[in-house]
């Protein structure tokens, strides 16, 4: 299956400092069509949302190797944490879902672009100019997920540089090894580095730690853990 997002589509001509605003009106059309894209902090967040272990969440909630959540097709392909009254996993609820109707994405350097997404012909929602992106953000909590996902791409970009030093072509295969990922059978994750729990467990049994139960300290173990591995390869 190929998964596409509206911030492929996105206008990014913001900033943010750009004047904007947005009144959610609670109509759940956002909530409909849509490949959510999570992270593994986000998955370890909606774990603990459901009192599940991160191994369980993916199993039962995502697609696409652990970094889709799952949609249901018979109800218009809702996500399916969407409830009769909205979200039901609010408090918990991924960086996409946070920033709507915005999208972030980054240039080569790393450097932040905001887009506006395009929006639903029937959304309740109404845009306005009389705040910034910066103060919808902060209304969202977006920082944690942000500050994560920098952690997060700061090793990935090391485990990417040490792959093409060992192997030329690496760069090339690249698009094909993330399609492979979203070709995940539903419910498996395409690697266990993005089970957290699992992850982490593996790696305190051979340091003989004990498991931490806090999302912060799973986080640091898990980004310890990967930094670890690479540097064996
Ligand atoms: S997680 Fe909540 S806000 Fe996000 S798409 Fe699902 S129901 Fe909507």
């Amino acid at each position: 299956m190929r998964y596409t997002t509206d911030v492929q589509d996105a206008d990014f001509s913001l900033t943010r400092d750009s004047a904007f605003s947005y009144q959610c009106n609670a109509c759940s059309r956002c909530c409909h069509h849509k490949a959510i894209r999570i992270e593994p902090y986000e998955a370890l967040r909606l774990a603990r949302h459901l009192k599940l272990s991160t191994t369980d969440f993916i199993a039962r909630h995502t697609e696409a190797g652990g970094t889709v959540l799952r949609v249901i097709e018979e109800k218009e392909n809702a996500c399916s944490f969407l409830g009769p009254k909205g979200c039901t996993v609010h408090s918990d609820r991924p960086l996409a879902c946070r920033l709507y109707p915005l999208g972030i994405a980054r240039d080569a350097d790393g450097v932040e672009k905001v887009g506006r997404l395009a929006a639903h012909p029937e959304t309740a929602g109404i845009y306005g100019t009389g705040a910034t992106v910066a103060d919808y953000f902060a209304a969202q909590g977006v920082a944690p997920f942000l500050d994560v996902s920098a952690r997060y791409r700061h090793v990935y970009d090391r485990m990417l540089a040490r792959l093409e030093d060992l192997d030329a072509v690496e760069v090339e295969e690249r698009a094909e090894r993330r399609a492979a990922v979203d070709d995940t059978e539903v419910g498996v994750a395409a690697s266990t580095w993005i089970d957290i729990d699992a992850s982490v467990a593996a790696y305190c049994a051979a340091k003989g730690k004990m498991v931490p139960s806090d999302i912060e300290t799973l986080v640091d173990l898990h980004i310890e853990a990967i930094d670890a591995w690479i540097n064996t390869i």
